[in-house]
């Protein structure tokens, strides 16, 4: 007979600190899913639900039951009854059916907003539900865990790349795992050792740096009765009582070796934490630094509002050492989402004038809104297409937008949050990088891409924001203050 798994997958990186909560719509645009199609759709693809189509392809002894998949974008508190929806639904499934394994893909920093510690409610009420049955489960590298998840699950792992290059062989090593714990040939022990550290991501990579010596320690250290030594970064957005670093070991039938193995690299973590800090310039000193820059386009990136962090297109630091700066040269700022101004600014029509509020509007507690009188220059639908290097081709809908000017400097409001990644975008608000000195835009990493290879130089500046680069600053309500680096 057969044995059966069931399978089930709820992916988010949570900003707590964003005001716009993530809803069923994020789900739906990105993944909504369930039954065996999943696995059709995921064939051959390098994530998880990939690496489950492959292990259902190869254990003709395993047959596969895939219930709820969801992943949503980066963002606010995933909504309360959405969640418990989810835990509902997979309930009913679970008491549906006998099992013989579960697969559980996760992120690890998943917060609603009444539950701080999602991942770790969701993997207790399955433990419940299926008693002793053998729970495996993936985890991305950003994942805040506590102890208590290694006593919930019989085996997990997580990422061990940055950019997450490896969630397929992440979720690989998971299964065949589970597989060879319910044949009875492994009896894995865990154990989880948090170093006590809340690390940026910035320095994160693992192509050098810090997380590198971590990650080929991990692996050197990976012999004998170790099965899987995962170190996680964290995520230090998602505000939990174990937000921050943690180290997961498991090993065959050896407690101590696991315990041991998790120790040491903790131990190591603690020793690198400080390669992790970072600091950047305030606004008014990076608009110094910008205008001593050489010749041609220099952008200044408001990381802590990013879009793909979590960002809300609303904080106004950056914008307003801007305006009271007021550089003599020309200044575009990309961008503040509102679309009542957006309405605003198409009622008036071009060359039309307007007192406005800008940013501040949804989280005014990273900044005032900062009032200016403008005129309109430019109106768009807010319809283009990428040119790339990141998803060229594609045709971007981002609601309406317009170019408000004052004096040297052009802002760019639109009616929905749309990540500056694409030339294009510049080119639809008749704004081409040439004729621009300073680009203050709302982005971090992704925008580099096409950018960059424009721009004299790309600086980053810190201001108060949801993704903001001072964590002191941040308003934690369950995390370890004294964790922070
Ligand atoms: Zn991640």
């Amino acid at each position: 007979m057969k044995r059966s798994l069931a399978v089930a997958r709820l992916w988010l990186e949570v900003n707590s600190f964003s005001p716009i909560p993530t809803m069923r719509e994020d789900f739906v645009a990105k993944e909504w899913l369930r039954g065996s199609g999943v696995l059709d759709t995921f064939r051959g693809t390098p994530t998880e639900l990939g690496a489950l189509a492959d292990f259902a392809a190869r254990h003709d002894d395993w047959s596969v039951h895939v219930f709820r998949c969801a992943a949503a974008e980066p963002g606010g508190p995933m909504d309360d009854a959405l969640y418990e929806e989810f835990l509902d639904e997979l309930r009913r499934d679970l008491a549906g059916g006998r099992w013989d394994g579960v697969y559980l893909s996760l992120h690890g920093a998943l917060a609603t907003g009444r539950r701080p510690c999602a991942d770790r409610d969701l993997v207790a009420m399955v433990r419940e539900c299926v008693g002793a049955v053998p729970i495996g489960a993936s985890f991305d590298m950003h994942a805040n865990l506590g102890p208590e998840m290694v006593e919930l699950l019989d085996i997990a792992a997580g990422y061990k790349t940055l950019p997450h290059i490896d969630m397929h062989d992440t979720a690989a090593k998971v299964l065949a795992l589970l597989d060879r714990c319910v044949r009875g040939e492994v009896r894995p022990k865990g154990s989880l050792v948090r170093p006590g550290h809340i690390l940026h991501s910035f320095n994160m990579r693992t192509t050098d740096g810090p997380m590198r010596e971590l990650e080929e320690l991990a692996l050197r250290r990976s012999t004998g009765p170790i099965l899987d030594i995962t170190p996680f970064g964290g995520f230090p957005y998602c505000d939990s009582p174990h937000t921050g670093a943690s180290v997961m070991v498991y090993a065959d039938a050896d407690a101590a070796a696991a315990d041991a193995a998790a120790r040491e690299i903790a131990g190591e973590v603690t020793r690198l934490a400080p390669q992790f800090a970072i600091t950047r310039p305030g606004p008014r000193e990076g608009l110094e630094q910008a205008l001593a820059a050489p010749p041609g386009t220099v952008a200044i990136l408001e990381s802590g509002d990013n879009t793909y962090s979590g960002g809300i297109a609303d904080t106004t630091g950056l914008f307003r050492a801007l305006v009271e700066m007021r550089p003599d040269v020309p200044c575009v700022f990309a961008y503040f989402c509102d679309p009542d101004l957006v309405a605003r600014a198409h009622a008036a029509g071009i060359g039309g004038e307007l007192d406005c509020e800008l940013g501040g509007r949804v989280a005014p507690e990273f900044g005032a809104p900062v009032p200016l009188r403008a005129s309109i220059e430019t109106l768009t639908e807010g319809v283009f297409t990428n040119k790339g290097p990141m998803q060229r081709g594609v045709e971007v809908r981002m609601g309406r937008s317009a170019v408000l000017r004052s004096g040297s400097i052009a802002v760019i409001v639109t009616e929905r949050r749309q990540p500056v990644n694409d030339l294009a975008y510049m080119e639809l608000h008749r704004l081409p990088l040439e004729r621009i000195r300073l680009l203050c835009v709302k982005a971090k990493n992704h925008f580099r891409a096409a950018f960059a290879p424009h721009c004299a130089q790309v600086l980053e500046v810190d201001t108060p924001g949801p993704a903001g680069i001072d964590l002191g600053r941040l308003p934690y309500r369950h995390a370890d203050r004294a964790a922070l680096v």
